[in-house]
């Protein structure tokens, strides 16, 4: 009888993991409390009605249609009981001989009550989708509010200048440029403020120093005021007190200042380290466990290059799940496994319309050209071919009418009773 494997997780890890044990002698049940991946780089764009978000999802049972060894299970994990190798889930125990923890992260507010109960991450599709419907709805509310509720309703505060806070402010700026005006004449946008507040002494500060720089001046040419080694104190919903002393009117804060690995309860305090995250060899096994293996971004891995483990990126995540697949696949034939190596092939965020920035190996380059490898690189990278036309496609209308064209304000329906 074949071994059994469980994958907790359908990211970048749990599905190259899943798609490397193809034709393995394994039996794999793959568990994600959603029933499709999501591609996180674009979320900013499904925040701000640049794509929609099916253009950067894709069903699970559709990825493994062709896999006869996967079986997919959407449900929430609850627990690890590794005495017994038995996992506990919303839909019963699920036993395994091999498991693989893929749970990524999650929002970090660092233990701020008040922040996580007031401002909005961007950790799914569902937050993305979230922040989208607050954003137009604002406006929508702004043409009837008096002056000073204007104000709070306008103007957008993004904490954290890392790829996702800059990706997200610049496209903010963007909708405040193009869009939002020809939708609300009524609105004078001059008026709207969109500000950047980093504890740090930079944007982009993990990015070169160039593109680090660049990043800045993009975005305060953009009209984006950037505000340096500052953190958010407070927020009450509607006035923001930063640790400067200074007060800015806004209702709505967005969160992208750090993430959290996801571990399961089960698993030993003893293996968590700096970040939420969990001790692996360059196996990917978790440290004390014999079968137990995590990847992607909740999996830290000491390396003489990367001593505190890798950076927590989709590249990381993808190589980890393929490395282990492929050992898992050895370790059925008896052959011998290969330890993990990550080969760093860069990294790039784009700041604005025309804008982005680039450090690859070999290069580091800013501005338009920087701009159309970001777009041809993420392309690239979203899973499926009708998702790839309809993003280009979305981005091309864009370009040519300087236009989102997808500002709906979808709520969930609630049916009474359910
Ligand atoms: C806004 C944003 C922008 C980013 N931009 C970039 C970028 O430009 N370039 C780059 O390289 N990286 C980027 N990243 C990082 C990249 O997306 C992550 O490194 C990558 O997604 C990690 O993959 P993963 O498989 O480890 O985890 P994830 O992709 O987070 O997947 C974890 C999966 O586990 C599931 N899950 C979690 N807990 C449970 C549970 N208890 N039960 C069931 N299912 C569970 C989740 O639903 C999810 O599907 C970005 C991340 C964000 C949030």
């Amino acid at each position: 009888m074949n071994k059994k494997i469980i994958i907790i997780g359908a990211g970048f890890a749990g599905l190259n993991v899943g798609r490397h044990l193809k034709n393995a002698p394994y039996d794999i049940t793959l568990i994600d409390r959603n029933n499709y991946h999501q591609f996180q780089p674009l979320f900013y764009q499904v925040a701000t009605s640049g794509l929609e978000p099916a253009s950067i999802a894709f069903p699970l049972r559709r990825f493994f249609q062709k896999q006869s060894n996967i079986k997919i299970r959407m449900a929430e994990v609850a627990g690890v009981d590794a005495i017994n190798n038995v996992i506990e889930t919303n839909i019963g125990k699920l036993p395994y001989d091999y498991l693989i923890i893929a749970t990524g992260a999650d929002t970090n507010f660092f233990g701020n009550k008040n922040m996580e109960e007031r401002a909005l991450p961007m950790k799914s599709i569902s937050e993305a989708v979230f922040l989208r419907n607050r954003i137009l709805q604002n406006y929508e509310d702004a043409l009837t509010a008096n002056e000073e509720d204007k104000e709070g309703l306008m103007n957008i505060v993004v904490v954290g200048g890392g790829a996702t806070g800059v990706e997200v402010s610049g496209a903010l700026s963007d909708m405040k440029a193009y869009a939002l005006p020809k939708d609300f004449p009524e609105i004078d946008f001059k008026k709207m403020n969109i500000y950047l507040v980093e504890a740090g002494e930079k944007t982009l500060a993990a990015m070169s120093p160039q593109s680090s720089a660049k990043s800045k001046a993009y975005l305060e040419k953009m009209g984006v005021n950037v505000i340096l080694k500052t953190s958010l104190k407070e927020f009450d919903g509607k006035h923001v007190l930063l640790s400067d002393g200074r007060t800015l009117r806004s209702n709505t804060v967005v969160w992208a200042a750090g993430i959290k690995g996801n571990v399961l309860p089960g698993i030993s305090t003893e293996v968590i380290t700096k970040g939420n995250r969990i001790k692996v060899d360059r196996f990917n096994a978790v440290e004390g466990y014999k079968n137990i293996f995590s990847i992607g971004d909740l999996a830290s891995m000491s390396t003489p290059k990367y001593p505190n483990g890798h950076p927590q990126l989709g590249n990381v995540a993808i190589n980890q799940g393929k490395q282990l697949g492929k050992n898992l696949k050895a370790m059925a034939a008896g052959k011998p496994l290969k330890e993990f190596e990550y080969k760093d092939l860069g990294s790039m965020a784009t700041v604005g319309r025309k804008l982005a920035v680039v450090d690859l190996p070999f290069a580091k380059f800013q501005g338009f050209f920087a701009w159309l490898t970001w777009l041809f690189v993420h392309l690239m990278l979203l899973l499926g071919v009708k998702n790839k036309i309809f993003t280009l496609l979305n981005w091309a209308w864009s370009y040519i009418a300087f236009d989102q064209s997808l500002r709906l304000i979808i709520k969930p329906y609630k049916k009474r009773g359910d």
